[in-house]
């Protein structure tokens, strides 16, 4: 066992998690007070809002990532994933991802911000056969099939069927990250068919939504102003539709009429929302759905020393980044404010701005305002593109991103397949 305070005389905090949540934390925990140890299952947090434009190499994947150990040298961190939580003796058990062995952590005060996973509602195929976007992997796979796609596509010996299915993009949802990868496809394919004439006339965009329209969380205008702007754009969108089964090339669609379609797919991108991971239904501790229940500091109401932040705690907001990131702001004050005579009040979410890139120099922006504030076409994009330079955590981001904006625009992206 690690003994994690050991080294000095603090509280010993461990954090499980280095996402939006457990990473607004660790920025502002007081290392005078605690001995702070992250373990992660990655040594980074992934700045998730551009990871479509990673996805489709708007940027490049390092600039959509920040090093934990580089933003705060002075807490520790074990690159390993959490595997059990045993509330009564304080203590964590971690696998190492290098050595794949167990360890266990002593803590006074323990918080879990290990977030949710791609929800695929055991529809038949699709953890097999679709691809995800979760991770900066998954965007690296996304770009690696796209362009393999459109490669192989130009083999002058398949026939026309084959060509025009691996040029056939699909994707399964119709929330904010769907409609930005959409986005982001279209353009990066626009682009890119430019250096690969035989597949330019064969590729098609298609858009799958269960619901009756795009974007729900959303002004339901936005939401009509995006699925417009796609169809100029040769986007299919098929509403009220539901995905029944998924193979390595067809998406069997039930339509609303009761009718079925079956679209022939390349590449399959699912992105329909988040379920638990297995670490969470593991948890032996009270849930609301399948989030962990919390009290008004976020803590669980039952171990008052273990909080909960993210997609992961049942706050009754919406699984986003600014929800996570305040929560973990939050917590950084609770613990920092150690136990004062006056103890931190409630948790009070702020909601700023809801944003979403939809292709072409384009983005909505919802103000929250109930319509009165909302923005769309260019000059919501350069809202959306000011609002994401500034939320960029390190300088050498606050650098690249931009750099990586104008390299595209004036050079293009990059084709080579590595
Ligand atoms: C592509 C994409 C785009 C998005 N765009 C936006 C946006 O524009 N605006 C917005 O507000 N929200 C957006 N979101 C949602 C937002 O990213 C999430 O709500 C947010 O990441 C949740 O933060 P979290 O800290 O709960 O979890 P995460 O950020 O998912 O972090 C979880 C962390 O826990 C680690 N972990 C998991 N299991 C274990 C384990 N067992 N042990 C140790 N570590 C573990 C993971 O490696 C990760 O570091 C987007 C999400 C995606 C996927």
């Amino acid at each position: 066992m690690i003994n994690s305070g050991a080294r000095i005389a603090k509280q010993r905090l461990v954090v499980l998690g280095s996402g939006w949540s457990s990473f607004a934390l660790i920025r502002a925990i007081d290392a005078k007070r605690f001995d702070t140890t992250v373990i992660s299952d990655r040594n980074n947090f992934i700045f998730t809002p551009l990871l479509a434009s990673a996805a489709v190499g708007t940027i490049e994947f390092r600039a959509a990532s920040e090093s934990v150990r580089q933003t705060r040298p002075d807490v520790h961190f074990h690159q390993a994933a959490a595997t059990h939580i045993d509330a009564a003796k304080k203590l964590v058990t971690v696998t190492d991802s290098f050595t794949g062995k167990p360890y266990s952590y002593a803590f006074d005060k323990l918080v879990i911000g290990t977030g949710a996973e791609s929800a695929t509602f055991g529809i038949p195929g699709v953890r097999e056969n679709a691809l995800f976007l979760k991770t900066l992997a998954d965007a690296r796979a996304i770009r690696s099939k796209m362009l393999a796609n459109l490669e192989a596509s130009s083999n002058p010996f398949l026939d026309d069927a084959e060509r025009r299915r691996l040029c056939s993009f699909v994707v399964v949802g119709g929330g904010p990250t769907s409609c930005e990868l959409i986005g982001e496809l279209s353009d990066a394919l626009k682009e890119a068919t430019l250096f690969y004439p035989d597949a330019a006339p064969l590729v098609k965009l298609t858009l799958v939504e269960s619901s009756g329209q795009l974007l729900s969380s959303f002004d339901a205008k936005l939401g009509e102003y995006t699925r417009r702007a796609f169809k100029k754009r040769n986007i299919e969108v098929i509403l009220s539709a539901r995905v029944t089964k998924v193979s390595n090339q067809h998406v069997h669609v039930a339509m609303s009429g009761g009718n079925e379609r079956i679209l022939e797919h390349g590449m399959l991108v699912w992105s329909t929302g988040i379920g638990p991971t297995e670490f969470l239904k593991s948890l032996p501790f009270e849930k609301s759905g399948w989030k962990l229940k919390v009290d008004e500091l976020l803590r669980l109401p039952a171990h008052p020393d273990i909080f909960a932040i993210g997609d992961i705690s049942d706050t009754g907001l919406p699984a986003t980044a600014q929800v996570a990131q305040q929560e973990g702001r939050f917590v950084a004050k609770v613990l920092n404010a150690g136990d004062a005579a006056v103890p931190p009040s409630a948790f009070v979410y702020r909601h700023l701005f809801s944003l979403a890139y939809i292709g072409q120099f384009s983005a909505i922006v919802d103000s929250g305002s109930g319509g009165v504030m909302n923005a769309r076409g260019f000059g919501a994009f350069v809202l959306w593109r000011l609002a994401y330079w500034t939320t960029a955590v390190s300088w050498r981001n606050k650098l690249l991103i931009p750099m990586f904006w104008f390299k595209t625009f004036w050079l293009g992206r990059d084709l080579s397949r590595f």
